[in-house]
């Protein structure tokens, strides 16, 4: 299998602000343009698109290429899981929406230290166990966003999953909340491949610092700033799979450019990595991923990974409270809370697999923009 898997979080959209209205004829041409490229693997979650990834995929592909020509992997939501008929409940619930009779991967979606908590209680592990043996699933495993300890414990506890799903680039590398290297080093130890979520960390490093962007397109002019992020993971050899969640077909077809051919970052290459590092680190204020687990919970409407793209773009912005931030944010405004409604419950963080420090950074984007 080609080391490079198409991500359904980030679909392609008809309207920027609703996330179940997704261009469809744009997302067949996606599907086609990577099965044809020979790229297989297809990454979505029961949780994805306002629970309706699975479906969009069904439509996309399922219903339109043979069973046998794609890779599918999707994810059992663990906090829907509050019961032990639950488990089942969801699994078969996944297969009539994705309309297949197995899924080629099954995770259990998210484990962290308040997830684990589920997993623990309602056997979640014996769960895919149990659809593995049965056939139902072909391989089972987990994606996990969390400390390199607990996932020590958990890979000790559960030594025949047959891969781990870590969120890994080159910026969160030695970050210490997110721990990527010690948690693929870790996966290393136990004999488990793994596949990487977040290469382009929600898009950030498709639009580096103009610092950074110098230092790769001095080196590669005809190489996309975004392919660096990807190469970069793909070069670590106990990765099986990269996934890039592609939301039109220019990233498509920029990805495959260099991922049908892959080449692993050269000894120069890794050096450059590292300085464009250190200059993206100092210009990104906020290092939100817009995966949006935080937003479903907010008692305030308030729309959390927005805010903190604007404020982002504000600070990198030469000219301070360009016009366009201001606008949007207004827009932003007459349907969810702003900034300075927060009211610290704090449920967000709990949320957050980037562990920000979500109420402290709102006070940031409110001093910016409801000022
Ligand atoms: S802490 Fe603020 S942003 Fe987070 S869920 Fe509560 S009200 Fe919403
Ligand atoms: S604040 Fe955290 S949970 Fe919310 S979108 Fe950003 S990274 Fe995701």
């Amino acid at each position: 299998m080609k080391k490079f898997g198409f991500g359904c979080m980030r679909l392609p959209l008809l309207d920027a602000g609703d996330v179940t209205k997704v261009d469809m004829p744009q997302l067949e041409k996606m599907v086609d343009t990577f099965l044809e490229a020979g790229f297989t693997y297809f990454d979505t979650a029961y949780v994805y698109h306002s629970q309706q990834s699975e479906r969009f995929m069904a439509e996309a592909l399922v219903k339109r290429h043979p069973r046998d020509s794609f890779t599918l992997a999707t994810k059992l939501p663990l906090p829907m899981v509050k019961c032990e008929e639950d488990k089942e409940r969801l699994f078969q619930e996944q297969l009539d929406k994705c309309a297949v009779d197995f899924f080629d991967y099954y995770l259990l979606h998210n484990i962290n230290s308040n997830t684990y908590g589920i997993v623990k209680q309602f056997n979640c592990f014996d769960f895919i166990r149990q659809l593995k043996a049965q056939g139902r699933i072909k391989r089972m495993g987990f994606s996990f966003h969390d400390s390199a300890a607990l996932l020590d414990e958990i890979l000790t506890q559960n030594p025949d999953v047959d891969f781990v799903q870590l969120q890994i680039n080159y910026l969160d590398w030695e970050n210490q909340s997110i721990q990527s290297r010690l948690c693929y080093e870790v996966a290393t130890k136990h004999g488990i491949p793994v596949i990487v979520m977040e290469p382009i960390k929600g898009g950030t490093l498709a639009n580096v610092c103009e610092k950074a962007e110098k230092l790769f397109k001095d080196y590669h002019p005809q190489l996309s700033v975004a392919s660096w992020a990807v190469r970069y993971a793909a070069s670590l050899d106990n990765v099986m799979m990269v996934l890039s969640g592609m939301s039109n077909l220019d990233q498509l077809t920029d990805n495959l450019s260099y991922m049908k051919e892959f080449q692993p970052l050269n000894a120069q290459e890794k050096q450059i990595v590292e300085e464009a590092t250190k200059a993206i680190n100092e210009s990104i204020p906020i290092q939100c991923t817009a995966c949006r687990y935080c937003v479903d919970g907010c008692p305030k409407h308030i729309a959390i990974p927005e805010y903190f793209t604007l404020y982002n773009n504000h600070s990198q912005s030469i000219n301070k409270g360009f016009a366009i931030q201001v606008a949007y944010y207004a827009n932003l405004i007459k349907e969810h809370g702003k900034a300075s409604d927060c009211i610290a419950c704090r449920k967000c963080e709990k949320a957050c697999p980037q562990h920000l420090p979500i109420v402290e950074d709102l006070k940031l984007v409110a001093q910016v923009f409801d000022n």
